[in-house]
């Protein structure tokens, strides 16, 4: 029995792990569950699970969840750090999103056995810490975004210097079709009604924006150890290839399937074993065509920002992912325009005194600066 912690379980990586695990009683044991303030969905879960231990990190909501007997409550964002040392855990789920996801990993990485990992921001801040623990902790990271996924699939534990190139597919977000012009009238609810997947605010509108695909390339240069210039981004609208990888003998490998995140999340914790699931395949022959081309840089500028911040590294990575989600977050509360996303992203970064090689504590403060400095921007 594989002992899970499952941070998030009510946001749709969490239910869809949920769904899952429940298909596996007698594979998988869910010790512990976290939520931020989805009280209600939490006891219901609670319920049915049975954990050891459950935690909600908004401290406002928390002294509402009444738990079950035997059942451990913890709160807050430091409840949520003791609950992952109190209980022992073989797998950890990070379906949490946003940089707060980063001390609970570097946490657990010193008692776990795997992560699999559904958060792209902890990477993004800080991937070379987190590689290096995990390394030399011997965690294996399995990821959960649909891309990365792909390539893991695709790669079966090859190493990088037989990857001459990866294709890092993206659907082009729900306003691939709109001009440009539209952009500064964009409304939150618009932006975030996504074509071919259901997920959460923050990560629909980087969706929108295409920041999302941009961190995402830096989460495949941190998981699969290649350059950034080796990682090419491609608008490929009907999703049907998750991701491909072309390797150094010019052989090419694509996985396909339909948009189910059910897919990637059971890969991983079955890994590396396949088992049945109720996700369809594919109908090729009713397929018309499929299509392939280069993001339009100058109408998602967050991306070429993103690829920048890339290449340059040191601590521009958290900067950029800083400041995204702090201007995200007042986006969503109709406080800026959508146009003023890269804007000040582009602002903050050109402020940032980046620092080479950061460790951790360079990393926490520069966070801090980021936001701080990302709020002084949009006033
Ligand atoms: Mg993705």
């Amino acid at each position: 029995m594989q002992k899970i912690a499952l941070l998030g379980s009510t946001g749709s990586i969490g239910t869809s792990t949920l769904s899952v695990i429940s298909r596996f009683p007698d594979r998988f044991n869910l010790v512990a569950l976290s939520t931020n303030s989805n009280i209600g969905l939490l006891s219901l879960q609670a319920r049915r699970f049975r954990p050891r231990a459950a935690c909600v990190v908004d401290t406002k909501k928390a002294g509402r969840f009444r738990g079950m007997k035997g059942m451990k409550l913890y709160e807050g964002e430091q409840g949520l750090q003791r609950m992952l040392e109190d209980v022992k855990i073989d797998t950890l789920v990070v379906g949490i999103v946003g940089s707060s996801a980063l001390l609970p990993i570097l946490t657990s990485l010193n008692k776990i056995k795997t992560l699999i990992l559904a958060n792209k921001e902890a990477l993004v801040i800080a991937g070379d810490i987190i590689i290096r623990k995990a390394k030399k902790m011997g965690v294996k990271i399995l990821p959960v975004d649909s891309e990365h996924s792909a390539i893991f699939q695709c790669l079966e534990s090859r190493r990088p210097s037989e990857i001459k190139k990866i294709y890092l597919t993206g659907s082009g977000g729900p306003l691939l079709r709109l001009s440009k012009k539209a952009f500064k009238d964009m409304s939150p609810e618009r932006a975030i009604d996504h074509p071919k997947w259901k997920m959460g605010k923050k990560i629909s509108v980087d969706s929108a924006t295409m920041m999302n695909k941009g961190l995402e390339v830096i989460e495949a240069h941190h998981l699969f150890g290649v350059e950034i210039d080796q990682i090419e981004v491609l608008i490929h609208p009907e999703t049907l290839v998750h991701s491909m990888v072309e390797f150094v003998d010019g052989s090419i490998l694509a996985q396909m399937g339909r948009c189910d995140m059910r897919m990637p999340i059971q890969y991983a914790l079955t890994y590396p074993r396949r088992f049945g699931s109720p996700v369809k395949g594919v109908s090729f022959s009713s397929l018309e065509t499929i299509h392939f081309y280069l993001p339009d840089f100058k109408k998602f500028p967050c991306l070429e920002i993103a690829y920048d911040v890339a290449r340059r590294g040191g601590t521009r990575p958290c900067v950029l992912n800083a400041s995204n989600e702090v201007a995200v977050e007042r986006f969503l509360r109709h406080e800026i325009r959508f146009t003023d996303i890269p804007r000040v992203i582009g602002k903050v970064l050109r402020a940032h005194r980046a620092i080479k090689d950061p460790g951790l504590k360079d990393i926490l403060e520069t966070e801090r600066w980021a936001r701080r400095k990302t709020g002084e921007f949009m006033e």
